[in-house]
């Protein structure tokens, strides 16, 4: 089978491998879609500094943490699923013990490996992982859209849930890459107003297009008194920052109304803020939003269907494997938001 190697410095291998066999309680994936993520411009370069272990960033590991297929061949131990399925892969590996991964948080399991990191992922014709990670994928629902539902969606719906978003109530979202715009997408699916804000006019295109309300340039005005301006002086009842940059987490603090809500997505690992006259004062609740429990795949499918909520407009771009060194390479340059590798039919 082809396979995607990234060894760093922006090179990109394509490589032949066996086809991975599937241990006891495992399935292998034929891969149908596999989304490009910004968190693969870190293997992509070689400057990791976020996810992935050892062997992330060497050109070891095959990446893609955001597949979906159908499956090829099922474990020995494995019940209940069977040659055929369509599934979406759930990115964290845990033990599958502790008290994280029994909540359905396998992320949070002080032994979790990451698909497309830490073990093989779907940037390759097929792929290995727990049945447990093999998220069943409804009929209606396409690949390409399975692909984005996970990572993208999923991780939106859960810090949207938590946070109370819903009709009647405004959420500013900040940054319109891929996650900003799936943070739209989701916020119109609860029913709420949406404010955009970002430094890119065809970005802030985007978000009108995905159902934002009212969009922000922070380049042309101050984001924070635009915010005020739309929601009456209150400020949002939830702010979202997606870009992980202090200027943007500063602003959602400070646009989010008193007692509302903010939901740090963007990863970073250093910033000001000032706790008394942003937080503490204000009453605000302050969140981390990172991926989805695995137990509420199913009820975000049912999100996604009920309110025909356009995931695969998400996705700007679709390549074949065979093309990955561009896809890789227009990704890294913003010419394209979300990108997916997809195989034909039948391939
Ligand atoms: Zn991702
Ligand atoms: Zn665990």
């Amino acid at each position: 089978m082809k396979a995607v190697l990234l060894p760093g410095e922006r090179r990109v291998d394509i490589v032949e491998r066996d086809v991975p066999v599937p241990g006891e309680d495992e399935v292998l994936v034929k891969t149908r879609a596999s989304a490009i993520c910004r968190s693969d411009m870190g293997l992509y370069t070689g400057t990791s500094a976020i996810v992935g272990g050892e062997a992330a960033g060497k050109g070891l590991i095959v990446p893609g943490h955001e597949p979906a297929g159908m499956i090829a061949d099922v474990g020995p131990a494995v019940e209940g699923m069977a040659i055929g399925d369509r599934v979406a892969a759930y990115l964290p590996i845990g033990c599958g013990r502790c008290e994280y991964c029994r909540a359905g948080y396998m992320m949070l399991c002080t032994t979790w490996r990451c698909l497309g990191f830490d073990v093989d992922g779907g940037d390759a014709d097929y792929f290995v992982v727990p049945a447990a990670n093999a998220l069943p994928l409804p009929d209606e629902m396409s690949f390409v859209a399975g692909a984005v539902m996970t990572d993208m969606v999923g991780s939106q719906y859960h810090t949207q849930k938590v946070l109370g978003v819903r009709g009647g109530r405004t959420i500013a979202v900040f940054g319109l890459g891929p996650m900003g715009a799936a943070a739209v997408l989701v916020a119109k699916g609860f029913g709420a107003d949406v404010i955009a804000v970002d430094i890119l006019p065809e970005r802030l295109e985007l978000a009108r297009r995905l159902g934002a309300d009212t969009t922000v340039n922070p380049a042309e005005t101050d984001p924070v008194a635009a915010v005020r301006d739309a929601t009456g002086g209150r400020g949002a009842d939830v702010a979202v920052d997606c870009t992980g940059a202090p200027p943007a987490q500063n602003a959602a603090l400070d646009s989010a109304a008193k007692r509302g809500a903010v939901a740090f997505v963007g990863e970073s690992r250093a910033t000001q803020i000032n706790p008394s006259d942003q937080i503490i004062r204000k009453l605000l609740t302050v969140v981390g939003g990172w991926y989805f429990p695995l137990y509420e795949w199913n009820e975000i499918t049912r999100f996604v269907l009920s309110r025909r909520v356009p995931v695969e407009q998400l996705v700007t771009h679709t390549f074949p494997l065979d093309d990955a060194e561009n896809a890789f390479a227009m990704f890294d340059r913003r010419e394209t938001e979300k990108a997916v590798f997809v195989w034909p039919d039948g391939a």
